[in-house]
């Protein structure tokens, strides 16, 4: 979604749209692995023009899917955010490295009159995104022994384990009563 400047009236321009998880993939960084999709983007913004910086206020709200970084399962990250940026125009010579610093991220150039608003949304949904996703604060994850999810039944490898050390320990053999 591109806002061309000219198209802004007065008042300012409100903008509903969606993009889905094909946009999101071709946005990603090809080199990069990634373990995450999405599937709907609804965003919601407006554009004001104040002299020549344009001010855009917005929200968008996704699900991410994900892996659980405890236990792997697939899980859905409900992703909200709000935002707002100023874009003022790029004037020659400056590069946007140059200006753009990292603790800065919310203010932008456009150039030739265009702003592109699917940059701002990428970007938003990227900060959103938890580095190590759970599925719940409480997942239990995976058996270190047996590989079993934890979340869905115990296996008793643990237990086994506490046994097989404390018989080390007191120096007999386990007895076999299964
Ligand atoms: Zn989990
Ligand atoms: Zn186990």
């Amino acid at each position: 979604m591109k806002i061309i400047l000219n198209n802004i009236p007065e008042e300012g321009l409100s903008l509903h749209f969606h993009r889905d998880g094909d946009w999101f993939r071709n946005l990603l960084p090809k080199r990069e692995k990634h373990d995450f999709s999405l599937r709907n983007v609804d965003v919601s913004c407006t554009a004001k023009r104040i002299r020549e910086n344009v001010l855009i206020d917005g929200n968008l709200e996704t699900i991410v899917a994900s892996n659980c970084c405890r236990c792997l399962e697939i899980t859905q990250l409900p992703v909200k955010s709000t935002f707002r940026y100023t874009f003022a125009p790029a004037k020659d010579g400056d590069t946007e490295e140059e200006e753009l610093a990292p603790e800065d991220l919310e203010y932008g150039y456009y150039h030739d009159d265009v702003i592109d608003l699917d940059t701002i949304i990428f970007e938003q949904i990227m900060l959103q995104i938890p580095m190590k996703a759970l599925c719940t604060d409480t997942c239990k994850g995976l058996c270190p022994y047996c590989g079993n999810n934890l979340n869905m039944a115990s296996c008793g490898c643990h237990a086994d384990r506490i046994n097989e050390k404390l018989a080390v320990l007191k120096n007999f053999k386990v007895s076999d009563n299964k």
